[in-house]
């Protein structure tokens, strides 16, 4: 049977603004980093994408080598967005990423203008798309002047592939010469793309913080990783569970689940239920705390886990007592 999305979907979820553009996004957005390979039924990435767009997750984050096999996300998405979705293009906002190794050669990966602009072209054809919301540079490139990555993000937009740009994990530092860098050239640096969790701080550290020049600048933030893979649910309180993440020997290593990590997370566990959310709840709460984080780009390998966390949204705000109580047990 076709997929009629829920007619209530914009009104459980928040929509917040993007820095200082016009582009909003949800409160909470979904990854498809894992999850939507070969390696997962077509029918349960579905479920996910209908589920996510039934609770007003209006937006799906890809990149070029999601998979597995590499490159097999933007192809399943693809055909999911076609088969199902067709009509609602412009409810959605797509994006994508270039600078992790994808093609074979000396421009398979990086910032250089080759690689950025080739590998837009072969998303673009994987997700049987016109334009990309969202074109990201996946990583900063040391041996590539931004100029030449700013530029080619530029020479997206003008070609009318990518609608606005963004960059991911840039430090706070190149993130301002960046971000200059496009003001110049008449597209502005809308999003940053950098981790961030309970577990995982760094873009409140420094001074500037990366966090103090996207206000600064007038950049959104959306937090990947925000439940640190997993470890910030329910999950793995009493073990590693089957058919988790942590037992697909994949980006969810063991000295992650150490001991002190665990009982962090213990502690965590118990503040979010005296708030009467669950971990994953709060994990996604606190990230949306501040202001300065636009939306929390979270993973799921059930739509169920969806429902869960994106209840966070309704989530009570945190007292000074509670924050105080969270960084005891929250730090890298
Ligand atoms: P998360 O930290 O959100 O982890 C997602 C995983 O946590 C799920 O696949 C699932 O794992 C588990 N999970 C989620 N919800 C629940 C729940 N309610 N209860 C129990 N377990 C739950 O994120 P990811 O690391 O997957 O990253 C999210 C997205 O961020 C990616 O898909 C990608 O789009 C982006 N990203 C970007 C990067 C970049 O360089 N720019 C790098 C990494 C991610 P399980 O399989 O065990 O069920």
């Amino acid at each position: 049977p076709a997929y009629v999305p829920n007619p209530d979907r914009y009104e459980a979820m928040p929509h917040r603004r993007v820095g200082r553009s016009g582009l909003k996004l949800p409160a909470v957005s979904l990854g498809m980093w894992h999850n939507f390979g070969d390696d997962t039924p077509i029918a349960r990435q579905r479920a996910i994408m209908h589920k996510a767009f039934d609770l007003g997750i209006t937006h799906f984050d890809l990149a070029n080598g999601y998979g597995p096999p590499f490159g097999s996300a933007e192809k399943n998405v693809g055909r999911i967005l076609q088969e199902d979705f067709s009509g609602l293009r412009q409810e959605l906002i797509i994006s994508t990423k270039a600078g992790y190794p994808f093609f074979a050669g000396p421009h398979g990966s990086g910032g250089g203008r080759g690689h950025l602009l080739a590998s837009l072209d072969h998303s673009l054809s994987s997700l049987r798309l016109d334009h990309v919301d969202i074109f990201y540079s996946h990583r900063f490139d040391p041996e590539v002047p931004l100029e030449e990555t700013a530029a080619a993000l530029d020479a997206a937009v003008r070609a009318g592939k990518a609608r606005y740009v963004g960059i991911s994990s840039y430090s706070a530092t190149r993130t301002r010469e960046m971000a200059a860098i496009l003001r110049g050239l008449g597209t502005p640096l809308v999003i940053h793309q950098p981790s961030y969790s309970l577990l995982n701080r760094w873009i409140e550290e420094g001074e500037p913080s990366l966090l103090d020049v996207l206000a600064d600048e007038g950049v959104g933030c959306i937090a990947f990783s925000a439940l640190a893979q997993g470890l910030l649910t329910n999950k793995y309180l009493n073990g590693i569970p089957e058919g988790s993440r942590a037992t697909q020997g994949k980006t969810l290593r063991e000295h992650m689940l150490s001991e002190e990590n665990l009982e962090h997370v213990r502690a965590l566990h118990k503040i979010a239920e005296a708030r009467g959310q669950s971990l994953a709840q709060m994990a996604v709460s606190w990230v949306l705390r501040d202001p300065r984080v636009t939306s929390v780009l979270i993973g799921a390998s059930r739509p169920e886990q969806l429902e869960d966390t994106v209840a966070s949204v309704r989530g009570p705000g945190f007292t000074a007592d509670e924050l105080a109580a969270i960084d005891e047990h929250a730090r890298d």
